[in-house]
């Protein structure tokens, strides 16, 4: 058996074996939780949260009672199941769609969007699989395929082969993406033998997701240099998180690490309205302001979009602190990253016929 298979076998997965590793835990709460929530936290992430000296890790893996005393989010908040012809594929936005290929992940995160269907084997078969191929092939406006789940990359390589290998196989589809949290959460699944057998089927984006500086330990570091060294542009996925990541100084020094080992720090997500995570939600100003003591303070290319996934299946929308002060026909009154003031003259060129403009919206 395959090293990182056997980790996942041998997971935490019951209240009985986390009370043996965390004596703190409620065990009768946990095992309310784990009937509701899957758990599963393997002997890497075990490490990785002992060795961590912020509470942030073992949040993300260990079930608290909260998750079941949500009374405001919802099951699907994102709308994927409205917005899926077929099972488990979701086609929001006009030139590419998210495919769903795995139920299972290296780890069970307590924040996870898709609460309702990871961990469950049932939700996604060779059937629905073979359905999503072919909604793909018949949907000539596709060319860029987001494999998801779960985790892609808790499939056997072999299963993998076989599901990258027949979207490549359809000419309208110009990339794939992979996203994944296993250089985070079982980095040695990241084989020299996965990368050889993905790289025959560039071009292939990889999609990571770390959330705080400590699990970005060797063996991830070394994990995310594998996927790059094989021709994979490596961007990650962060999840804004309360009592997690939600400081300046966390994700600063997070997107400057994950920049160090060639990651590109894609997106921020705002945490989705999903049913047991309101707990892990900030207010939106958190984000702004992670994103404004970022932007211009450090590499522009440590910064990542800070988006909202909106409700009811709008998509992700951007977020940005407000730099336009003022804007008229005739310049626009911006404030630096510092707050300083300045002004850039509006094109004048009558050619252009500017339309007027009197936002004068004046914010502080
Ligand atoms: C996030 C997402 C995408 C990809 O969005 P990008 O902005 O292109 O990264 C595509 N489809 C769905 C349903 C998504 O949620
Ligand atoms: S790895 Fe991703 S899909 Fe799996 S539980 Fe974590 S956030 Fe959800």
């Amino acid at each position: 058996m395959d090293d990182w298979l056997r980790l996942v076998k041998e997971s935490l997965t019951t209240a009985d074996d986390l009370s043996l590793h965390f004596p703190g835990v409620d065990t009768g709460e946990a095992k309310q939780v784990i009937g509701k929530y899957p758990m599963r936290i393997n002997s890497y992430f075990m490490d990785v949260i002992r060795n961590s000296d912020s509470p942030a890790i073992y949040r993300q893996a260990v079930p608290d009672i909260a998750e079941l005393r949500d009374t405001v989010c919802m099951e699907d908040p994102l709308s994927e199941e409205q917005q899926s012809p077929v099972p488990n594929l979701t086609h929001r936005y006009p030139d590419r769609c998210l495919f769903l290929v795995s139920s299972q992940c290296a780890m069970y995160c307590r924040f996870c969007t898709r609460k309702r269907k990871v961990g469950d084997p049932q939700m996604i078969s060779a059937d629905t699989i073979k359905a999503g191929i072919e909604y793909i092939k018949n949907h000539s406006e596709i060319r860029d395929v987001i494999l998801s789940g779960g985790d892609p990359l808790m499939l056997a390589d072999e299963v993998l082969e076989d599901i990258v290998g027949n979207v490549r196989k359809i000419p309208h589809v110009e990339i794939i993406r992979i996203g994944t949290r296993v250089p985070c959460a079982l980095p040695m699944r990241v084989t020299q033998r996965l990368c050889r057998m993905l790289k025959k089927h560039h071009p292939i984006f990889i999609n990571v997701h770390f959330n705080h500086p400590d699990e970005l330990t060797p063996e991830a570091r070394e994990a995310c240099g594998r996927l790059v060294d094989s021709g994979f542009p490596v961007n990650n996925q962060s999840v804004l998180l309360r009592g997690v990541n939600d400081s300046p100084e966390i994700l600063t020094k997070l997107f400057q690490q994950l920049l160090a080992c060639r990651v590109r720090p894609y997106y921020l997500y705002q945490a989705d309205v999903t049913k047991g995570t309101n707990h892990f939600r900030t207010p939106m100003e958190r984000g702004l302001d992670i994103i404004r003591g970022l932007r211009g303070y450090t590499s522009g290319l440590a910064v990542p979009h800070f988006v909202i996934d909106a409700p009811q299946g709008g998509g992700k929308i951007p977020l940005l602190p407000k730099y336009v002060t003022r804007r008229t026909n005739k310049e626009i009154i911006m404030r630096n990253y510092k707050g300083e003031i300045y002004r850039y003259p509006e094109v004048q060129h009558e050619e252009l016929d500017v339309k007027v403009v009197e936002n004068t919206e004046v914010l502080k």
